[in-house]
């Protein structure tokens, strides 16, 4: 089966109404290819404003991180059934910021991907290799490890809400993006653990997108590679050149 490109648009902590406005007018006005799944995360606070604005047809909004829990005494978290409630129904999880930044567990970021896509919602996972852990050679035992977390808890029909990101820490938000060899070798091993671990469907079907450093200019190199199957992109989806990289098979 033919996986369908994916591209997500990871705002992080950035924006404002006026300018969460304009992006989303870019993408309403913009001609973009019909083979692309599209979805733009923007952060929490202005997911209303995204979803009230948006009228492209296959362009989806998620947030950036939910809770594992269902609704009550979690001060600061934002839930499933939220989420759902605003018509939103993908999240980003386990991105490295939060990783590192926020001291998530892979088990944290398993937990919260069994329970965004038991409740619906689904999940934009990511993974990927320090700098010291790639120059150590251990980038593929990393991702396994990431992998094997979140493959405990969810089942193989689970993996049908999940998209997979790759996201090398040391390629994020440095302008150092991966060589396409460097990122197709991992996309490889991700997919080869997927069929020795999980199943050959969800392997074939999965989609892996890649992230760190995606830009208009070096998005088509990377979108030819066979196991590439699209873009989690930070800094640029801010910009018009994020148009481009959705349109990287063009
Ligand atoms: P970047 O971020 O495109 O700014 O490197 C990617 C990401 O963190 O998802």
């Amino acid at each position: 089966m033919a996986r369908k490109f994916f591209v997500g648009g990871n705002f992080k902590m950035n924006g404002t109404k006026e300018s969460i406005k304009s992006i989303v007018k870019g993408l309403n006005e913009a001609q973009l290819d019909s083979n692309v799944e599209v979805v733009i995360a923007p952060p929490a606070l202005y997911l209303q404003l995204a979803r009230d604005e948006l009228t492209k047809a296959g362009v989806e909004v998620a947030a950036q991180n939910v809770y594992d829990k269902p609704n009550g005494a979690y001060t600061g978290e934002i839930s499933v059934s939220q989420l759902k409630d605003l018509d939103v129904h993908w999240t980003i999880l386990g991105h490295s910021e939060r990783r590192t930044l926020l001291k998530e567990t892979d088990e944290v970021v398993a937990s919260k991907t069994k329970f965004a896509v038991d409740g619906g919602v689904s999940v934009i996972w990511c993974c990927g290799e320090s700098l010291e852990e790639r120059e150590a050679g251990k980038t593929v035992e990393v991702v396994e490890r990431q992998l094997a977390a979140v493959a405990a808890k969810v089942s193989a029909g689970d993996w049908s809400k999940i998209v997979i990101a790759y996201e090398p820490i040391w390629a994020i938000g440095t302008g150092k993006v991966a060589t396409v060899q460097q990122a197709q070798e991992v996309h490889e091993a991700i997919r080869k653990w997927l069929r020795a671990n999980v199943g050959e469907a969800v392997a074939d079907e999965t989609r892996i997108l890649y992230g760190g450093s995606v830009n208009g200019k070096n998005c088509k190199d990377l979108a030819k590679e066979k196991d590439i199957d699209g873009f989690l992109v930070g800094g640029a989806s801010l910009k018009p050149e994020f148009v481009d990289i959705i349109n990287s098979n063009l």
